[in-house]
């Protein structure tokens, strides 16, 4: 079966699919402080129609899927949804990327039903701090999540640290120190536009991966290092005598766009070639208008298959954001799954 290339000769092999909106935190560069307006239910994309995308992605090439929100453990179902997905052969890599407020409660579950890994995101290592910037999250279940999540073996596990000037850049030798000590991939990543109400303090916000990097070489000594299952945007590092790595993220100072190999399908059934352009192919509209029926399987994968294809010929070469420029984007990553 033909593959998934875009104009710009790229293979997409990685879809990231949002399963939810909603999320029991409201971090303050991610959805706005004001009730926000969740999706309907019916309009969010069933279990069964994603898994159905996902097949087909996977016969059209994709070998990994990442699966986010809002947050992903908030929906009701998330475990067997996994086993679904892990019965997908030639899906090598399922992901999951989560604040970790239920990851106790569900890390050994998911694990079970065939995840490999997570991502947690993880901002500050003070409570008061935590809950600030998460608006009202608990740094306690976090951490707490981080170990079952080990104990689990939902391996290698990475930590999502966005940084945000004078807020938590002075934590980064926290971050660090929390690398060397315990076997996690701390990943400095650069705060991005999302959202008008972050747009507007975006330019004194913003830090660069590069500016924390340079601070970091000047007292410890930082080897690169490949992870195995890391061949995304992040560099990473291992510290000498650390259990761990500390990685970076340039999304917006050094873009990776040459080397994406990704698309992403959100909760209500769009598919997004790229974050930062506002396209967006409407997949479940497609396969909605026609029955679940046994009869209509096959055409149904052909509709799924050709709306793959429309999303990826219309994926853009770049961006061009930079710290300066945030075009008229307007976009919330809880909607489109971070
Ligand atoms: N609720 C889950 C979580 O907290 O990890 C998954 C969804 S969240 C939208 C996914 C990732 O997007 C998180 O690591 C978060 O830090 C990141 N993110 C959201 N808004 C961002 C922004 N404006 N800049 C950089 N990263 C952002």
């Amino acid at each position: 079966m033909s593959q998934l290339v875009d104009n710009f000769g790229r293979k997409i092999t990685y879809l990231r699919v949002s399963i939810t909106d909603r999320c029991n935190y409201r971090c303050i560069y991610c959805q706005p402080e004001e009730q926000f307006k969740f999706i309907s239910h019916e309009e969010i994309l069933r279990y069964e129609e994603i898994v159905e995308i996902i097949e087909e992605a996977v016969n059209l090439g994709v070998t990994k899927v990442r699966i986010t929100g809002g947050e992903p453990l908030v929906r009701k179902g998330v475990v067997g949804f996994i086993k679904k997905l892990r019965e997908i052969k030639k899906l090598e890599d399922i992901s999951l990327t989560t604040n970790g407020f239920f990851l106790s409660e569900y890390a050994v579950k998911l694990k079970g039903a065939g995840l490999n890994r997570v991502n947690i995101s993880l901002d500050s290592l003070q409570e008061e701090k935590y809950k600030k910037i998460t608006r009202g999250g608990s740094l306690e279940k976090a951490l707490k999540g981080i170990d079952s999540a080990l104990k689990a073996g939902l391996l290698p596990i990475k930590i999502n640290t966005v940084l945000i000037r004078g807020i938590n850049d002075d934590e980064v030798e926290d971050f660090v120190r929390l690398a060397l000590e315990r076997p996690l991939n701390i990943r400095f990543i650069e705060f991005m536009p999302s959202g008008e109400e972050v747009i507007n303090e975006f330019e004194n916000k913003f830090i660069s991966v590069q500016e924390i990097k340079e601070k970091l070489i000047k007292k410890y000594l930082l080897n690169p290092i490949k992870i195995s299952t890391a061949n995304g945007p992040a560099k990473y590092y291992q510290i000498k005598g650390g259990q761990g790595t500390i990685g970076f993220i340039t999304a917006l100072s050094q873009h990776f766009c040459k080397t994406c190999n990704r698309i992403r399908l959100t909760s209500e059934g769009k598919l997004r070639p790229c974050l930062f352009s506002n396209k967006e192919i409407d997949i479940k509209k497609a396969i909605r208008q026609l029955a679940r029926d046994k009869d209509q399987r096959f055409l149904r994968k052909e509709i799924i298959r050709d709306k793959l294809k429309e999303a990826v010929k219309i994926k853009p070469e770049g961006h061009k954001l930079n710290i300066k420029n945030q075009e008229n984007l307007s976009f919330h990553m809880s909607r489109i799954g971070g």
